[in-house]
């Protein structure tokens, strides 16, 4: 990518995580749906609205959650803990509360990070009805013994687990999907880095008509990914290929998890442009924990997706706290994330597999125009080696990035030779 259209992306990324970094998310609620309003100003993704109570396999949908307003005030009613300040103060899915009680009544409900202590943690409880609140730990220790009053405005009732889902048709129906988690409140690189790098992908392959057909996913993890492939099983046959967008902003090396398969094309595809990056980054074999890989990848659906990522969830102090905010994040990460996916997604697009229409020999080419007429001229435009690596591999047993492996050419001076082969009816597609 060149140094302008570098610099723009990583400006439009950053500025999207910046909108969306205040908004209070959560698996289900109006956070999530803000958040998808806010993504349908850049792409028209489709809203989908799923009722709490439905089975999804062993799962069923949840209560939906909303929050207003929170805080924990001391016995002179001043607010020494305050939702307004940052959303990551209330335990999330916290049932709603408004008591006075104790201090050693309260501490059972506080959550703090010792060690980090002015870093606020994230905590959860989607699945266990009860309430908290989380602070940093120099907040902590300031608390007297006194009478507290608790006050959490939410609401935990029927309702509906909302979803965001882009499809962009190609030239063919098979499928890739690129699947994102939106459920985390203000938290940058776990979660909105995948978010908005997954928007500008889509963004740019509107743009263009692909050879595949693109599937964005925009869901609350876990239970989003479970809802989706339960309510969508007769799609899911179509998904040849597919990638989880997660933690691709901060300063580490690239690290990619392999599909549980191990060995398949988007496997390989990662591996190919990592190794040409001139970066560090490591590889690491499918594990059943993580992201929604662990649900695209169990046993009974296997797909082939994997999980690219910068540093992986729970490798960095930060995760799941406070400091995974707007500093964490920076643009020439985002953009550099950005330029990676699209290289990953233009090899994976033309990728082809191609037989020789010509294979007894080598076809004469310069009578074509497809070979230097002058012996020793430079500069003739063509990429005579490149041509020969195509035609001789090109017996149907090998991708054009097989064929770029094998030569060490790049994978696009390869097409390049492929498109004009073709151009010259010396090459077909095979089917
Ligand atoms: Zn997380």
């Amino acid at each position: 990518m060149e140094n302008r259209a570098f610099h723009d992306i990583a400006q439009e990324i950053y500025q999207l995580i910046a909108e969306l970094y205040p908004i209070c998310r959560s698996i289900t609620g109006n956070g999530l749906r803000k958040t998808l309003k806010t993504l349908q100003q850049h792409i028209p993704l489709s809203v989908h609205e799923v009722p709490t109570g439905t089975e999804v396999f062993d799962w069923t949908v949840p209560k939906e959650w909303n929050i207003q307003d929170a805080c924990i005030k001391n016995s002179q009613g001043e607010k020494i803990v305050d939702f307004a300040n940052s959303n990551l103060h209330v335990v999330n899915y916290s049932v709603p509360v408004h008591q006075k009680l104790s201090l050693a009544e309260l501490k059972p409900h506080l959550f703090t990070l010792p060690d980090r202590p002015d870093w606020i943690p994230y905590r959860t409880s989607y699945y266990k009805e009860t309430w908290g609140f989380c602070l940093t730990h120099e907040q902590y220790l300031q608390l007297e013994d006194d009478e507290y009053e608790v006050f959490i405005d939410s609401s935990l009732e029927p309702g509906h687990l909302t979803y965001g889902e882009y499809f962009i048709p190609g030239k063919i129906q098979d499928e890739v999907l690129i699947s994102c988690h939106a459920c985390h409140p203000s938290l940058c690189n776990d979660n909105l880095s995948g978010i908005a790098i997954a928007v500008f992908l889509a963004k740019h392959l509107s743009q263009i008509t692909p050879y595949y057909s693109y599937r964005f996913l925009f869901i609350p993890g876990t239970i989003g990914s479970i809802t989706w492939l339960a309510l969508n099983e007769a799609k899911v046959a179509q998904i040849k290929h597919g990638l989880v967008l997660t933690c691709l902003g901060d300063a580490g090396n690239f690290t990619y998890k392999k599909s549980r398969r191990g060995n398949t094309e988007i496997d390989e595809i990662v591996s190919y442009v990592l190794k040409n990056s001139a970066q560090d980054y490591k590889i690491i074999d499918f594990f059943p924990y993580g992201y929604d890989e662990r649900q695209y990848c169990s046993p009974g659906f296997n797909l082939a997706v994997g999980c690219f990522m910068r540093s992986p969830h729970g490798s960095f102090p930060e995760y799941h706290t406070s400091a995974d905010n707007l500093n964490f994040v920076q643009p020439a990460y985002l953009a550099d994330s950005f330029a990676k996916c699209t290289s990953i997604l233009h090899i994976l697009d033309n990728n082809q597999t191609y037989l020789n229409k010509n294979p007894k020999c080598e076809p004469q080419l310069g009578k074509r125009g497809l070979y230097r007429s002058v012996g020793g001229q430079k500069d003739s435009g063509l990429n005579e080696m490149a041509i020969l690596w195509v035609l001789n591999l090109s017996d149907g047993n090998y991708t054009l990035l097989d064929i770029a492996q094998r030569s060490g050419m790049t994978f696009d001076e390869i097409k390049t030779a492929a498109d004009k082969l073709l151009a010259h009816d010396l090459l077909e597609l095979k089917f």
